[in-house]
């Protein structure tokens, strides 16, 4: 019997506020254990929640660039388990006030658009970290995350495929980190997905039972587990056995997932109001204000990309993948008018050397000015393409202008028909088999003739001009 994949993700995005969500300590990633701890976050008796304006903001403009309608009654719960990495034997959470609720994400353009359906986003703090390697047998707990602010991204269970699992999170992503809220790091665990799956019955309308899979941090483990768990349910259910809901662990060494345990329900947690807390209301005036700040997102910066510079999807589409990326594309285009030229140079030779020496965009040494004035160098002449190509690493790693390395290299192009002439008369003189070959029709020759030129020439001579000589020599 063939069964449909039905798939709903929740997603924990660490927001990027300096400080934690309910006290003063630092958010930085990987300092030495418990040294981002007050009496707060470790949860000692007497000491109170205050909330983190910043993670609010950053929320609510999530929320925004999601579609969201936003709560402007806002209550925190407590979510309460026992784990020796929640010093406080709870977690502050949302239950039912989430900040975000009912928005959407379109994936897929190109004439294949699908809405995924954002549940809610709510805000909560992360819990810290237990450590089970160098301890010597025991296990120790490092509280440094504890209390981190995150936001927690559910989406409706509208996913129907492995590819759109990853479409949607790669968009979400690229949202989040367009907005500054989350670095989007899947590796250090900024951004956490669990992914929930079933299989039904093509053609039937209830759902079947899900599993939910944790221990997923990157997107090609998104999709290696989800197509693992495809066939696991799908063998158990076509031998007539049942799904168990559970939540299951994604074991990257053996490319498999194996029982974590059995899924809790909401009520094992025994969600309460959060009596330490106020109520806390978002004004409309906030919400607007904070709309302002929602800069232009990736699908519609893609768009803008193709209407407004006439690039190809593809290069919009990885050109804006990033905002730094897109930023960088368009300061150049303030400086040089010829899009394509400038979306390649920046898709090949610069994201080359940038994923070479593992920098960011922002940090590039090759600035938009830099890059322009190489390219203006081959558009006015003075260096062929393949010169330009050729001195770019040394430009990107040593910092001189690309006009000085030009100058000390002695590579300015030969224009200069004298000159040219004098090779072309040499190579056709070195080459009279060629010649009449050329001349008896067999026009194929000619490119013999023009790579004989650029050779003598060092790479160096006009191609253009090159062509335009020979012909003329040639036909004799
Ligand atoms: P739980 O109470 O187990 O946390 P929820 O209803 O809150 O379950 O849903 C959690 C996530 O699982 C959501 O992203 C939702 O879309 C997804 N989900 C719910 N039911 C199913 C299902 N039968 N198959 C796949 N995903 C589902
Ligand atoms: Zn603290
Ligand atoms: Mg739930």
């Amino acid at each position: 019997m063939p069964y449909e994949v039905v798939i709903g993700l929740e997603v924990h995005a660490q927001l990027l506020t300096h400080s934690k969500m309910f006290c003063g300590c630092g958010t930085t990633f990987g300092l030495p254990a418990n040294t981002q701890t007050c009496p707060v976050c470790l949860g000692m008796p007497g000491t109170l929640p205050v909330i983190n304006q910043k993670a609010v903001e950053m929320a609510i403009r999530a929320g925004l660039a999601l579609n969201c309608a936003i709560r402007t009654g806002n209550r925190f719960a407590r979510k309460n388990y026992f784990y020796p990495d929640l010093p406080k034997g709870y977690q502050i959470s949302q239950y039912e006030a989430p900040i975000c609720e009912n928005g959407w994400v379109e994936v897929g353009g190109n004439g294949a658009a699908k809405r995924i359906h954002i549940r809610r986003a709510h805000l909560e703090e992360d819990a810290g970290k237990n450590i089970h390697e160098g301890g010597n047998g025991s296990s120790r707990v490092d509280l440094n995350r504890a209390g981190t602010p995150l936001l927690e991204i559910v989406t409706e269970p509208d996913m129907r495929s492995a590819d759109e699992v990853v479409a949607y999170l790669k968009m979400l992503r690229d949202i989040l980190m367009y907005l500054e809220v989350c670095d989007g790091n899947m590796e250090q665990g900024s951004l956490r997905c669990e992914p929930n799956l079933s299989l039904r019955p093509v053609g039937q309308k209830a759902f079947g039972t899900k599993v939910e899979l944790k221990n997923i941090n990157s997107f090609k483990f998104v999709k290696d587990a989800l197509e693992y768990e495809i066939k696991r349910q799908t063998r158990v259910l076509s031998e007539g056995g049942k799904i168990h809901q559970e939540t299951r662990l994604w074991n990257v060494e053996r490319g498999e997932t194996a029982t974590m345990r059995s899924k809790e329900e909401a009520h094992d947690y025994r969600y309460f109001p959060e009596p330490d807390l106020l109520p806390l209301s978002i004004s409309e005036d906030w919400i607007e204000e904070l709309r302002k700040t929602v800069p232009e997102l990736p699908a519609a910066r893609q768009q803008r990309f193709v209407s407004e510079y006439g690039l190809p999807e593809y290069d919009a589409g990885v050109l804006t993948t990033s905002k730094g990326l897109a930023d960088y594309f368009e300061n150049c285009m303030k400086l040089f008018d010829q899009p394509k030229t400038v979306s390649n140079w920046v898709m090949g030779e610069l994201l080359r050397e940038l994923n070479h020496s593992g920098t960011s965009v922002d940090r590039s040494p090759v600035s938009p000015e830099r890059l322009v004035s190489l390219l203006k160098l081959v558009d006015n002449g003075t260096i062929s393409l393949k010169v330009a190509r050729e001195i770019f690493p040394d430009v990107y790693a040593s910092g001189k202008s690309p006009e000085q390395i030009v100058q000390e290299k002695g590579l300015t192009q030969v224009s200069d028909e004298g000159a040219l002439e004098r090779i072309i008369d040499e190579v056709i003189a070195k080459n009279p088999a060629q010649v009449a070959q050329y001349r008896g029709g067999k026009q194929a020759v000619f490119g013999f003739f023009v790579g004989q030129v650029m050779k003598e020439s060092g790479g160096k001579a006009n191609p253009g001009k090159v062509n335009e000589l020979l012909k003329r020599k040639l036909a004799g």
